[in-house]
Formats: C-alpha cells, structure tokens, sequence
C-alpha cells in the first residue's frame, strides 16, 4: 500500500473568498517567512487588511489544515467586521477554526479515498487470454 504524500491540492482550495460583501483574496505560500508581510511573527495564517488577502502557509500540509487556517482568518474577520469584543482573540479563532473545520470537513467536503497499488493478482486477473 502506497500512501500519498500530503501536499496540498491548491485547486481544490479557494482563491477568493466574500465575507459581507467584501472580496478577499486568499494567497498560499509555501515559505512560512512570507505570511506575514510585517515580519514580526511567523504565522500559519494572516489577514491583511491593506491588501485585503489572507495569506495561508501551505507547505507541505495537507488541505484540512489549511482549511482550519482558512477558517481561523474568517473568524479574525467577522469579530473585527461585527465588533464581537472578543477578549482573546486568538484562542477564540483557533477553538472556532477548530470546530468549524471539522464540521465543514465532515459534512461538505468529500470522503477521503485511500490509494493503494493494484496486487499482482488484480494485475493478473485484468490481463486477456
Ligand atoms: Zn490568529
């Protein structure tokens, strides 16, 4: 059995996303040092609100992960949009992130398949005589 190398798959992953009517555009960057523009901190995830991008390390990891970035961004939004007066936002956006990936991943995206190599007897049974 062979299993995959999780890499994300960036055409499965959106480009843009509208929150309240505003488009932001979701960059992935495989270099960790360059998803935050200020530098101050490395981060998985970052909203930057003059560009308005999200940027997102991608690396090697896979697209549930990013997702839960993904959703960690949003969150940091919609408190800023709303004015939540969320006390710490970062355990907030992570718990939040947290949970809304796992829903989102378990109700809207599809099931993971395995991938495995064919045996030499589903190789042989498939040959004509
Ligand atoms: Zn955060």
């Amino acid at each position: 059995m062979t299993e995959k190398m999780s890499q994300p798959n960036l055409t499965q992953l959106p480009s843009s996303i509208k929150i309240s009517s505003v488009e932001w555009r979701i960059e992935y960057v495989n270099d960790e040092k360059s998803v935050n523009p200020d530098g101050d901190r490395i981060l998985w995830g970052h909203v930057c609100w003059r560009d308005v991008t999200i940027r997102i390390f991608a690396g090697l990891r896979g697209n549930s992960a990013i997702w839960q970035t993904i959703w960690h961004e949003i969150f940091h939004i919609l408190i800023h949009y709303f004015q939540l007066g969320v006390k710490d936002t970062e355990a907030f956006c992570e718990k939040m992130g947290v949970g809304m990936n796992d829903i989102y991943q378990q109700n809207f995206m599809p099931r993971t398949t395995v991938i495995r190599e064919e045996t030499d007897e589903e190789r042989a049974s498939k040959t004509e005589i």
